[in-house]
């Protein structure tokens, strides 16, 4: 049969599948610690199901406008202003099922045929293959490890052709959990100006920041900043919500209308109920995800101080997110039983193999020397995974 050849292009999302396989071993009564989650493994709040369930209740279980209910829009608009200084009208907001589907609706907005995005590596692994969907491709920018794998302006400028039309910005970042600081902000706000390039900035990790560390949204440096961004947030990290699938996002009038017209036509509106659990997330009490952001620096610290305890390993310093990139590159070239370890790939198949501990390999994000492993479980689990980990890498000669 003649299938699409561009869906035959895509592949499919690793970290979602490695995440489903842990979680299958452990429905089978193996006893593995997974390192592979994208989620908090903290339940949504309470106040926020209660709001959801009174909106059961209420009936309010209709579709509702295909672009999201204007209680939530003035929400996420209220919350712009006051944590990013931003100042948007409802028209300028659409809301989707996940900040995925508004980043799906953002590229199908503004790409034709061969438009270039520049992409950081590393990157999160959707963004490649949703720019292929909307027939755009994807520019890899090979960021420095001098430069903590950010963005650097001679890196950038190389990657600039006549077809450059967007740059993606994803801050703090997955996987590195690194925050870009104003000033790498106002270079590359400098340097979208400069190409005339829409900035799309994925800011889903804003609340999980660690230290004294600030996010700043590059919309809010100009006003030229502020007119070329399309703007990325959600609920599913912040507020423990990743099932519930709402995200949303900001931008000029002229492109949220695109974004809109797309939705409407492929999911119509995101969930009714989950826009009103999310409108109890933005205006309820805060103090939850204050204490889940507080957990997550002490597994953050903890799990940072035992990985510096493993020979030949080395981390990243991750200031935001979830997760940790660990360089296991010492390794390759070496055996266990019949495997010879050469990539990411084959380090994390086979260390799930042996040990029971999933982890997401680089190779999923553009960089093959590394692993991923998230600190959204239980420092229990962080500690015995660990312990897995150094074990295994013993075992390699
Ligand atoms: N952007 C990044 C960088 C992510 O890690 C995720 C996690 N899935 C998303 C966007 C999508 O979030 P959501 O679950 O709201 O679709
Ligand atoms: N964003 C998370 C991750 O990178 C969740 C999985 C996904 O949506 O890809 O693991």
């Amino acid at each position: 049969m003649n299938l699409s050849s561009k869906a035959k292009q895509i592949a499919p999302s690793l970290t979602l599948s490695i995440t489903a396989k842990a979680k299958e071993m452990s429905k089978n009564g193996i006893d593995v610690v997974s390192f592979g989650a994208g989620e908090p493994d903290f339940n949504t709040p309470e106040n926020i199901q209660n709001a959801a369930i009174k909106a059961i209740k209420n009936g309010l279980t209709k579709y509702t406008a295909a672009s999201g209910i204007n209680e939530l829009k003035e929400a996420i608009v209220n919350k712009f202003k006051s944590d990013n200084g931003l100042d948007y009208s409802n028209d300028q907001i659409i809301i989707s099922t996940g900040a995925k589907q508004c980043l799906a609706n953002a590229f199908q907005a503004i790409l034709n045929r061969g438009d270039e995005v520049l992409v950081p590596t590393p990157y999160w692994v959707s963004y490649p293959e949703l720019i292929k969907l909307a027939d755009g491709v994807p520019v890899f920018v090979n960021n420095k490890k001098s430069n903590g794998y950010k963005y650097s302006l001679d890196v950038l400028e190389e990657c600039i052709t006549a077809n450059t039309r967007a740059i993606i910005v994803n801050s703090p970042n997955n996987p590195t959990g690194c925050i870009y600081t104003r000033d790498e902000l106002k270079m590359i706000a400098d340097f979208a100006k400069k190409y005339n390039l829409i900035i799309i900035s994925d800011e889903i990790y804003e609340k999980l920041i660690y230290g004294d560390n600030k996010h700043i949204s590059i919309a809010s440096l100009s006003e030229d900043a502020y007119n070329r961004a399309i703007v990325i947030n959600g609920v599913s990290k912040s507020y423990a919500m990743t099932g519930w699938r709402i995200g949303y996002a900001a931008s000029s009038k002229e492109i949220i209308k695109l974004m809109s017209s797309i939705q409407s036509h492929t999911t119509s509106n995101p969930n009714s109920i989950a826009q009103y659990a999310a409108l109890e997330a933005l205006n309820g009490d805060q103090s939850s995800m204050n204490l889940m952001v507080k957990e997550f620096e002490k597994r953050r610290d903890s799990m940072i101080d035992r990985i510096n305890k493993i020979d030949k390993v080395s981390c990243l310093k991750a200031d935001g997110a979830f997760y940790i990139m660990i360089d296991v590159s010492n390794f390759y070239g070496k055996k266990i039983k019949e495997s010879v370890i050469n990539d990411s790939l084959e380090f994390s198949r086979v260390l799930l193999e042996e040990e029971n501990v999933a982890v997401i390999p680089g190779d999923a994000f553009g960089l093959g020397d590394y692993i991923r492993v998230s600190y959204a479980t239980s420092m229990e689990n962080i500690e015995k995974g660990l312990e897995k980990i150094q074990k295994f890498l013993l075992k390699l000669e």
